[in-house]
């Protein structure tokens, strides 16, 4: 563009020269003779003037010739006063023409260059606009350059098989040449799978850290354009930049959002995302890892990714970034702990041990809301007492201490938690009960049992699934020995008691009529892609038979808690008493209780 634009100057330039030649070519053709002032008064004294035009500075018109014919002049006027002085010392004199060339000059010029600006700024914001249409294409990558990322392995916690997993990335992305000297080839495509929360992008950051490397970050959801095409546009421009900038890590955070399987989509057939995808599935083919370029992908959905994408050569390697165990959690809670004052008396262990299932934001959550309880209390520093309220917060919803419930509610309330503590601590291998409470928390629950698993567990024998059912209908059977009647207070523990007793028929093959076979319809395959929900894979008569061997498990358990309740009625009598009383008991208070009755 800048050539182009001299070019034109050069023109313009030109144009207007041709111009005054042209102006002057004119003016010389039609030759009017200029002469002098004197000349004129002489020629008019002789009487052979026979007409004049006068302007401002000049007269035109005809004399008279010698042969009779008339000849146009021109002559520039000179004060008059001046020329009768002048005439009577017998001087020649003439008027100058003064030059009209700048002025002619500006005249022509002005024009041109007013036409000439307009058209330039007219071309330049079309050139803008034009620019900028063509800048969508362009994408948005942020590029965290290896000063501004500060995160290192040090900062994630709780996930080391991932992290060791990385290590190897990381090494060869401080050195390439010492591995791919030996021919050794990188994998090309790491992708990192686990629940929301986990410490994916912060894992993806930390390799960009730790080798300072150029990161080259974008979300799923922005190569989803409006305009089709555009996708694919970006996805292409952010490969090109990429391996200029190699060694260097692509990552892009929430793949599901543009690689999710093809074909599925509401609109169905090719849409943008389907393009963007394809275009995608070219990039990663057709570059070498060699050149240093690392894709990292991130993802809480491997299920619902297009299995092109999974297939050997593109994200061919899968890092589960798992919730973390007790262990995990209390790494990641010293972590973030590091910059809260915390009192002497906070045990990060038996922190970890309370919040089983917890990720690492919820873990920072929980710190956030611990301090924020602190500072409510105008305290300087953090202590236990906000830690364990923080927890309850979380995991039951906020304390509504204000809320009221009429007595009789509060009375079935007490029975039925108690009902869910004493089965609970009857029955062997269940979580020990660390409290109960009648203190009504989010919406759902108006009451609370919790439990505190001592450890994390990866398997279940069926008589602890069989005790848990237990447990969870405790409350209900609580509920019918003491009223004689049931409410709808139970719901949820019915749910998840049926849940449990469904997966050990279907799943678990845990029914000795169903035998050891899996009868759980519509799976998915993590890695498969999809398979839509189907028909079940099995007959009428089996379904009737699922469904009479669960309602079979929950009958025997609620016998089997009612029977318990009954043998400790006096117990469940004065510990409702005391939860009435003190509206929350320790586990331990509980336990007391129920040596003193025996
Ligand atoms: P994801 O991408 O898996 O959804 P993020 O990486 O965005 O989760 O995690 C959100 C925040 O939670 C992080 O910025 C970090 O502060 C915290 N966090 C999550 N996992 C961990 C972990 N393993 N160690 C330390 N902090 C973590
Ligand atoms: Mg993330
Ligand atoms: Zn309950």
């Amino acid at each position: 563009m800048e050539k182009h634009h001299k070019f034109s100057i050069g023109y313009i330039l030109l144009a207007v020269w041709g111009v005054l030649i042209l102006q002057n070519m004119l003016t010389s053709a039609l030759s009017i003779q200029t002469i002098p002032y004197s000349e004129f008064i002489r020629l008019l004294k002789q009487n052979k003037i026979t007409e004049i035009a006068i302007s401002a500075n000049q007269i035109q018109g005809k004399k008279l010739m010698d042969d009779g014919k008339t000849e146009l002049f021109r002559t520039v006027r000179v004060d008059p006063d001046l020329s009768n002085m002048l005439e009577q010392y017998h001087v020649t004199f003439k008027g100058e023409v003064e030059s009209t060339l700048l002025r002619d000059l500006l005249s022509w010029f002005m024009p041109i260059l007013i036409f000439f600006g307009i058209w330039y700024v007219i071309f330049r914001k079309m050139q803008g606009a034009q620019a900028g249409f063509m800048m969508l294409g362009k994408n948005k990558a942020k590029i965290y350059m290896e000063n501004e990322l500060d995160v290192r392995f040090d900062d994630v916690a709780g996930v080391d098989e991932a992290k060791a997993e990385l290590v190897e990335i990381v090494e060869f992305l401080k050195q390439p040449e010492r591995y791919t000297r030996i021919g050794g080839k990188m994998p090309k495509g790491i992708l990192l799978v686990g629940p929301p929360g986990s410490g994916k992008t912060l894992l993806a950051k930390a390799v960009a850290g730790e080798s300072k490397v150029p990161f080259f970050s974008m979300s799923g959801s922005e190569f989803v354009e409006m305009f089709v095409g555009l996708g694919a546009a970006r996805v292409r421009d952010l490969f090109v930049q990429a391996k200029e900038k190699a060694p260097c890590i692509i990552f892009i955070d929430e793949l599901d959002a543009l690689g999710k399987a093809r074909g599925f989509g509401a609109m169905g057939g090719h849409d943008e995302r389907e393009q963007t995808l394809n275009q995608l599935l070219v990039e990663m083919d057709g570059f070498d890892s060699r050149v240093g370029v690392i894709l990292m992908a991130a993802t809480n959905r491997p299920e619902i990714l297009d299995p092109a994408l999974l297939r050997p050569g593109r994200f061919d390697r899968q890092v589960l970034v798992d919730r973390p165990d007790k262990k995990g959690r209390e790494d990641i809670l010293r972590v973030h702990l590091k910059k809260t004052p915390v009192e002497p008396d906070v045990d990060v262990e038996k922190i970890a041990a309370m919040t089983s299932g917890m990720v690492g934001a919820d873990l920072e959550n929980l710190i956030n809301e611990a301090t924020l309880l602190a500072a409510r209390k105008d305290k300087e520093t953090v202590g236990m007492a906000e830690f364990t309220e923080a927890v309850e917060r979380i995991i039951a919803g906020l304390e509504k201490k204000n809320r009221l419930i009429n007595p009789d509610e509060k009375k079935i309330v007490a029975y039925h938690e108690l009902g869910h503590a004493l089965v609970a601590m009857a029955l062997p291998g269940t979580d020990p009960v660390q409290k109960i409470t009648i203190i009504p928390r989010g919406i759902a629950a108006l009451g609370y049992t919790m439990q505190v698993p001592t450890e994390d567990r990866f398997l279940m024998r069926q008589s602890e699934l069989l005790n848990k059912i237990a447990t969870l209908l405790g409350g209900r059977a609580a509920e019918s020995i003491i009223f004689e009647e049931i409410s709808t207070g139970a719901h949820n523990d019915l749910a998840r008691a049926t849940d449990i007793a469904r997966s050990m028929v279907r799943e678990y093959g845990m029914s000795p009529k169903m035998g050891q076979v899996y009868f759980a319809k519509g799976q998915r395959s993590p890695f498969l892609g999809v398979a839509p929900e189907g028909p079940n894979e099995y007959s009428e008569a089996t379904a009737q038979l699922i469904d009479d061997e669960i309602r079979a498990i929950i009958a025997a358990q609620y016998e089997k808690a009612t029977e318990l309740l009954r043998q400790r009625k006096p117990v469940l009598d004065k510990a409702a008493q005391l939860l009435l009383e003190k509206e929350t008991i320790e586990g331990e208070e509980l336990e007391a209780l129920i040596q003193s009755a025996s």
